[in-house]
């Protein structure tokens, strides 16, 4: 797995959020989630690390049953390690036992703890070759085998998050969801192998032309999504602009052939102030995907305007109507 790929990984799991208050004990200690969510997740633990479901914790747990702030991790000047629950609603639980709110409970290496009903994370220090072991398994989890960019399932559980950091920043996510256009000729024309390594090639063209704040997946077939924040509309329309011209323009080259794709990309988007749910932002870029289909392919249309024009028939209708 290349380089660039594993840069792309958005910050819930590994190391980056504690890396200023990171204890250097022999072997660095992980939180790892055994149960509620995607199981592998790394959390490294620094010497002081909140849990919660509130966005400014060290890490964030989307989970009903876990309070906004639920529990603390500090370690000590001797390298030992402390569990406070902060009062949290349901509780946290070491090695099976709720322990008291607000006083401090030694942490072993193996220790289990769950936070309300169904976060639970093993404590474990990792050697070096644990440690690369432990990522290849969180790797093959999250990604998708042809392409090196995130699955599916990883995408619909990071953008929650990702739309939430935004907002922390006062800005707005987009989602552009991208289809290659007639991409079953180039099956038809080349064969499956040839289709594949232009999928591979479709996906380096999106990392490259995505930041590491972007959430870039493979959302199925030849079809992509992408999450952005952005400050405005204008930008993320900007940004979907680049997208599709970098595709139409580079040449794919596999197997002795060369030839030339497109893709079609539908954008929808929060702006701030403008909430809208998850379902909606894809449903509405899927809405908006169909249209530059229908429109001609190669183009990037916007679901708002898709949206406003159907408003504006509907609304001419009723006037004939009247
Ligand atoms: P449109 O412009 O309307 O999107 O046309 P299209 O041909 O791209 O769309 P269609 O849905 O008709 O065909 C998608 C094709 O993508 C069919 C499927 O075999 C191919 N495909 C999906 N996943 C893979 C893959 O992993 N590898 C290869 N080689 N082909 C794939
Ligand atoms: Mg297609
Ligand atoms: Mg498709």
């Amino acid at each position: 797995m290349d380089l660039k790929v594993s840069t792309q990984i958005c910050p819930s799991p590994v190391v980056e959020e504690a890396e200023e208050t990171q204890v250097t004990p022999a072997s660095p200690m992980y939180l790892i989630l055994v149960h509620g969510g995607t199981t592998g997740t790394m959390f490294r633990v620094g010497r002081q690390t909140s849990l919660g479901r509130a966005v400014d914790n060290t890490y964030q747990f989307h989970d009903a049953t876990v309070s906004r702030r639920h529990a603390a991790l500090t370690v000590d000047e001797d390298g030992a390690a402390w569990l406070t629950d902060l009062g949290s609603s349901n509780g946290t639980l070491l090695d099976g036992k709720r322990i008291p709110p607000h006083k401090p409970a030694r942490l072993e290496d193996g220790s289990r703890v769950q936070l309300g009903g169904s976060i639970i994370l093993k404590y474990v220090s990792l050697d070096p070759c644990d440690e690369r072991f432990q990522r290849e398994m969180f790797e093959r989890t999250v990604r998708d085998n042809l392409t090196g960019l995130y699955n599916r399932g990883y995408f619909m559980e990071q953008i929650g998050p990702l739309c939430e950091r935004n907002k922390l920043r006062k800005l707005g996510t987009a989602v552009l969801m991208v289809d290659v256009d007639h991409f079953k000729r180039i099956n038809d024309t080349y064969g499956h192998d040839v289709g594949d390594a232009a999928l591979r090639e479709v996906a380096k063209t999106l990392r490259e032309s995505t930041r590491s704040e972007d959430l870039v997946a493979r959302y199925g077939g030849e079809e992509f999504i992408i999450a952005l924040p952005v400050a405005s509309i204008e930008q993320a329309l900007d940004r979907a602009e680049q997208i599709r011209s970098l595709l139409a323009s580079r040449p794919i080259r596999a197997a002795r052939k060369e030839f030339r794709i497109t893709a079609s990309l539908g954008l929808s988007c929060t702006t701030i102030g403008r909430r809208r749910t998850i379902n909606a932002l894809i449903a509405t870029a899927d809405i908006a995907l169909y249209e530059a289909k229908r429109t001609g392919r190669d183009r990037v249309v916007d679901a708002a305007r898709v949206l406003a024009d159907g408003e504006r028939r509907t609304e001419s209708c009723d006037a004939l109507a009247v």
